[in-house]
């Protein structure tokens, strides 16, 4: 027998029936970003792979063991793991820092990281994202934290919680990592090698860390009161309680939460995530935060950023189920050309309608008709001789004859 192909691991198809979810994801986040002033922007999805070493970060899991790179004509290229750094990169190439500020950009689109599939986590895998550019004060990360609420109140997921914390400015952060390395000193033979790996170069992900023996480690006493003290500068600190004091006045609940630093290098300042309790381990929809100096490490002009991205594999396992739509009419007819003539009508007039290609039994195509439209629309002999349509009810069985220019108005 000759071997079938399968789909690849970590990755799938999204069927028909799946799709009415994907396309509300999508029709949402038009409508809503729309609102907020947003415009769609569509990257490659291949890029130079030195964009994501310097856009990500050489010491992130992404850049380090996730991405999938190969070499073509000398050049070293990878799918893109995320969007932040294409937009950034798009951003800087077409000169839209002299665009008047802010510039709001959203992208949707497949991402690729080679992780361990499991539930919510894929290597091939989607996001919907917002990025943006030009403004440095906290008006900008509550307006991106407001929308991303907004969308996802738009899709019916009301009870996410939102984690905020703010990792502080370049400058202040130094003392804090200088702290936090040496709390830690003591226990580095206990840390897991992640950690022990991440410990001189990027000393505030170790916090992030979801190894249990790792948790129990921040938990105690001595190291906790060094990651909940304020580090911060007092201008970093203004600019968190005024996001605090902004998403206070919108009602938008939020937790503040000191261990959240997220997983990538470029973030300052504001860090956040959305929650659900109803994804298990994965259970994070969203995640964003402030990039201050990410476009001017790019090669860019100095721009203050701020955006998210959410996952859409995780945001569907929230949705429930869109029931496909049946058609609005079937044809019921033995003559395939008069059947096309007709059917052609109705669509132009906005109705989803089709006839049966095979030409089978009349019995089998009103079979058909009640299983996949609301309305038969029969078109005998008699009809087409007296440009008459009979249009059966199928939930009802009522059957009524209307001339043929009349079918429209019946069956709405
Ligand atoms: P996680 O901690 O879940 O790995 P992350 O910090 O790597 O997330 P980001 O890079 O911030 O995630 O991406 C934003 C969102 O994209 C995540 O909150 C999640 O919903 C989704 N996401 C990230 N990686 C995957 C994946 N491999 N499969 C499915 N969704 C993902
Ligand atoms: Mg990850």
């Amino acid at each position: 027998m000759t071997k079938i192909i399968k789909v690849l691991k970590g990755t799938k198809d999204i069927l028909p029936q799946e799709a009415g979810q994907w396309q509300k994801l999508e029709q949402n986040a038009l409508e809503i970003f729309t609102k907020y002033g947003y415009r769609e922007i569509r990257t490659p999805i291949l890029e130079a792979t030195e964009l994501f070493a310097r856009g990500v970060g050489d010491t992130t899991d992404i850049v380090n063991k996730e991405m999938y790179t190969f070499e073509k004509s000398d050049r070293s290229i990878t799918l893109r793991p995320e969007n932040t750094a294409g937009v950034v990169r798009s951003f800087i190439e077409n000169g839209m820092a002299r665009l008047s500020a802010p510039v709001k950009l959203w992208y949707k689109g497949p991402m690729f990281r080679y992780e361990r599939p499991q539930a919510g986590r894929q290597r091939q895998f989607h996001q919907v994202g917002v990025e943006m550019f030009g403004i440095k004060e906290p008006t900008a990360d509550a307006e991106v934290i407001l929308l991303a609420v907004d969308y996802l109140k738009s899709l019916g997921l009301n009870n996410l919680e939102v984690e905020i914390n703010s990792l502080g400015c370049p400058k202040c952060r130094e003392e804090y990592k200088k702290r936090i390395k040496e709390v830690l000193k003591p226990e580095f033979d206990n840390l897991c090698e992640d950690c022990r790996n991440r410990y001189e170069k990027n000393p505030l992900r170790l916090l992030d860390c979801k190894v249990d023996s790792c948790k129990e480690i921040f938990a105690k006493p001595e190291i906790q009161k060094v990651i909940q003290s304020d580090f911060i500068c007092e201008e970093c600190a203004t600019h968190y309680s005024d996001l605090k004091s902004y998403l206070d006045r919108l009602n938008v609940p939020y937790v503040e939460n000191k261990l959240l630093v997220r997983g990538l290098d470029y973030y300052n300042r504001t860090v956040f995530e959305i929650k659900s309790n109803n994804l298990g381990s994965q259970n994070a929809v969203c995640g964003g935060g402030r990039y201050d100096s990410l476009v001017k490490n790019l090669g860019g002009e100095d721009t203050p950023a701020v955006g998210w991205a959410m996952g859409m594999e995780r945001l569907n396992s929230l949705l429930p189920d869109v029931e496909p739509e049946k058609l609005d009419a079937y044809i019921v007819c033995n003559s395939p050309s008069d059947a096309f003539e007709f059917a052609q009508e109705l669509r132009k007039e906005g109705i989803k309608v089709e006839f049966d290609l095979a030409n089978k039994k009349f019995t089998k195509q009103l079979e058909k008709a009640s299983k996949v439209a609301k309305y038969a629309l029969i078109l005998g002999e008699d009809e087409i001789k007296s440009n008459k349509v009979s249009i059966k009810n199928l939930e009802t069985s009522e059957q009524i004859s209307v001339d043929r220019n009349d079918v429209v108005n019946n069956i709405g």
